[in-house]
């Protein structure tokens, strides 16, 4: 009996990586291309959704206003009896999935491609989306809604409108499915792989006591299903999200309340800050997981697919310089360095700059880098400020970094204000207050400068945790930090 089930569609069978393969070689036929990077802002979306009331396939409904007053919309397609929520960026700073969506909205207008595909998931099945929950979050690129409250802590108090508004709109649906769509930090890993989490999956617990209630084993089915897809394009880069019960949190609740629900977030992959690669992703795994549901074929799956997902583990760092040597008192000492960058948002534009700040040094093997570099034989010693100060942008402008690096210098300092800003792209960093200059040192949470010799022969710098190959620094490409107060 379970060998009849498997029918042509079922996961396992080669017709449905073969689908997958499909959307993963045509999606640039469909890829929105109005939203280019993390940063977009509701404007953004609004002018999507209004070309969307015009499609055949959906209909649009305003379902309530943020804080600030921004629309917030319900899109709805399909016809079957299997209903299906998905919502994303309750915090405003994790749009990955909010871009995915409209790739996949531009999927379902077309009306040429992928006809077998479009008439299984819209009859079999009802699909309402809420895209950018959190719209003034997304506004300023920060987690939280405007009056500083994490949305996904706000199922018990039910203050804001824009948990309101995802509840009520749970309530009249009652759904099937469900899909918490996120972004996570960059320095999860997938378990100890050395990879980062890419994708992390979770079919979040109902209770402290994680009760395996039929809602939530029909979730952990369904991501088994989406896990053995994305292993087609993503392998070893799949985790599973903590499954500790928060009973302020949309997803436990909704679970709690019936529904399957899938955690989806987003995480990292090397030499894609701005995660459009995992953009592509999330929609193959939406658009995998619909016909998985339209075809029941996630009813057969085994749950161990899902239990063999490996943790999120915090084993990532951005940059890690390995097997320096560092001097003191004439004795060496081998350390790799740990550089994590966070990424400020430049006010009212979709931009931002990093600041590094050194995660850990020592023994960092069990660590893996988004970024590495072997350093076996160089000697590293923290990068100084130039004591004569500059007077113009023009003067800075001037400076030959090589020879700054050459007299051990990642650092200058400016006597003139007129300068605005609090970064720049010049390759070194800018103090304006010569009180303000700390001592120079290696050492955790410290800026990460630092002079990189061999054989006493400077060779690199590293600036605001940038390593710069001193032969090359035309090729700089970072930002330094301005320092003004
Ligand atoms: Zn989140």
């Amino acid at each position: 009996m379970a060998q009849e089930k498997q029918s042509a569609d079922s996961v396992e069978s080669p017709r449905f990586y073969e689908i997958a393969w499909d959307l993963y070689h045509s999606y640039e036929n469909f890829k929105e291309k109005s939203l280019t990077n993390r940063r977009f802002k509701h404007s953004d979306i609004v002018l999507l959704i209004e070309q969307l009331k015009n499609k055949k396939n959906f209909k649009v409904d305003k379902v309530g206003n943020s804080v600030e007053g921004r629309d917030i919309y319900l899109i709805s397609m399909g016809s079957g009896k299997t209903k299906v929520f998905l919502w994303s960026q309750m915090h405003g700073d994790e749009p990955t999935a909010t871009a995915a969506l409209f790739d996949m909205f531009n999927f379902f207008s077309n009306d040429n491609a992928f006809p077998d595909l479009k008439k299984l998931i819209l009859t079999n099945l009802s699909i309402y989306i809420i895209p950018m929950v959190n719209p003034d979050g997304a506004e300023g690129f920060q987690r939280r809604n405007i009056v500083e409250i994490d949305l996904n802590r706000d199922v018990l108090r039910m203050q804001t409108p824009e948990a309101k508004i995802l509840k009520e709109v749970f309530d009249s649906l009652k759904a099937d499915f469900g899909f918490n769509l996120h972004d996570q930090g960059r320095e999860y890993s997938a378990g100890n792989s050395f990879n980062p989490a890419s994708i992390s999956f979770l079919a979040p617990a109902p209770d402290y006591e994680k009760s395996l209630t039929t809602p939530r084993e029909k979730a952990m089915k369904l991501i088994g299903n989406m896990v053995t897809v994305l292993n087609e394009f993503i392998p070893g880069h799949i985790a599973k999200y903590s499954d500790d019960y928060e009973p302020r949190a949309f997803g436990d609740n909704f679970t709690k309340w019936g529904t399957g629900v899938v955690l989806l977030e987003s995480g990292g992959w090397r030499g894609d800050r701005e995660k459009q690669f995992l953009r592509k992703i999330n929609y193959i795994a939406l658009l995998s997981a619909f016909h998985s549901i339209a075809n029941e074929s996630y009813t057969n799956t085994d749950l161990s697919i899902y239990e063999s997902i490996p943790q999120n583990e915090e084993l990532m760092m951005d940059v890690i310089l390995r097997n320096l040597t560092i001097q003191k008192d004439s004795a060496d000492y081998v350390i790799d360095i740990g550089i994590n960058f966070e990424e400020i948002n430049i006010n009212d534009s979709k931009d931002f700059y990093l600041r590094s700040e050194i995660e850990d040094i020592g023994d960092l093997s069990v660590f893996a880098g988004y970024e590495e570099f072997d350093l076996s034989g160089y000697t590293v010693e923290p990068g100084e400020t130039k004591p004569e100060p500059y007077h113009s942008l023009n003067e800075l402008e001037k400076i030959n970094p090589a020879q700054l690096y050459n007299d051990g210098y990642t650092s200058v300092i400016m006597n003139n204000d007129n300068f605005q800003g609090e970064y720049s792209n010049l390759p070194f960093n800018i103090f304006f207050n010569s009180k303000i200059i700390p001592e120079a040192k290696i050492k955790p949470e410290e800026a990460s400068n630092f002079i990189i010799r061999k054989n006493n022969e400077v060779k690199y710098a590293v600036v605001n945790g940038f390593l710069i190959d001193i032969e090359k620094v035309d090729s700089w490409n970072g930002n330094s930090i301005v320092y003004s107060k």
